[in-house]
């Protein structure tokens, strides 16, 4: 990974983009309630304002049909007022949250909870959205705090959305952007883990959700420069499993498109990405050969 650009602004003063998992499907089913969940959040989120004055603070709401920026302390709209009883980051997040889950709501189709699946949330769509947010923010000169993401997600991970967080990572990683993850679901994520893991960010799941607060404001509290300075929890194993392109499913081994690194999980004559052809590919080679010879 090549070192990050110097800046003018102080190394320890963070842009912070949190992606939160409001997918109701996953929220129903699950031990915690959202409401507890999302108080010792939005205390953690405080405690990030409060380290300092310049910190900045973006939240997106990832949700099962859609995406949505929730809060942004840069906007004018979310400076506190002197008269108002709740601070600014409580009242309006909880606010743009609320109106963002109807919305949300409103866009699901009516033969998902019948199967009785519950479906993965966006997390492709919102790393996107932080992406371009901090890239709003590289561009705004050379006075920029240092981004980074911290995904708290709950739901399972959604194979179908492998490519489009595969590239997500990988444009966090050209501009040394770190991917830290929370995952407080029942297994391991592989794509959070492999987002972290690529992007040089912390992955962790808690083991105990009770004091969540206390692992979010040790763990990944820490600005970029204090990092180097601290214990932080190491990746244990990381999950590096891909999802084939042609049914969008997990799988152990699998084929490679030679020229593109498509992966499928059976044998294809021609590649539906690049459209190289594989059997054949091999004869016209050798045939095209004899013909420059006979000439
Ligand atoms: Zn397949
Ligand atoms: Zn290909």
């Amino acid at each position: 990974m090549p070192s990050a650009p110097s800046k003018l602004y102080s190394d320890d003063v963070s842009l912070l983009v949190v992606t939160l998992d409001t997918n109701p499907f996953f929220w129903s089913t699950f031990s915690v309630p959202f409401s507890d969940f999302l108080s010792q959040v939005l205390a953690f989120l405080n405690s990030i304002l409060l380290l300092s004055q310049l910190n900045q603070l973006v939240v997106i709401a990832t949700g099962c049909n859609s995406c949505g920026y929730v809060y942004d302390s840069a906007s004018s709209k979310n400076h506190v007022s002197p008269t108002a009883s709740m601070p600014a980051l409580y009242s309006n997040l909880l606010h743009n949250l609320e109106q963002f889950v109807a919305r949300d709501q409103k866009l699901s189709k009516p033969d998902h909870d019948t199967r009785g699946i519950v479906p993965a949330s966006l997390l492709s769509g919102s790393l996107s959205m932080s992406l371009c947010y901090i890239q709003r923010a590289f561009r705004s000169g050379s006075m920029h705090p240092q981004p980074r993401i911290l995904c708290l997600q709950g739901s399972a991970d959604g194979p179908e959305q492998y490519v489009a967080i595969m590239n997500a990572i990988f444009s966090a990683q050209r501009s040394t952007v770190p991917i830290d993850s929370c995952y407080i679901g029942s297994n391991n994520s592989a794509f959070l883990q492999q987002a972290s893991y690529i992007t040089g960010g912390i992955y962790y799941k808690p083991p105990q959700l009770d004091g969540l607060f206390q692992y979010l404001s040790t763990v990944f509290a820490t600005d970029l420069h204090s990092r180097a300075f601290l214990r932080l929890p190491k990746s244990v194993g990381v999950d590096f499993r891909a999802s084939c392109f042609c049914h969008k499913q997990t799988i152990d081994m699998g084929y490679v498109c030679s020229v593109c690194l498509s992966i499928f999980c059976e044998r294809h004559d021609k590649c539906s990405t690049c459209g190289s052809v594989f059997g054949q590919a091999q004869k016209d080679v050798t045939s095209a050969n004899s013909k420059k010879r006979k000439a």
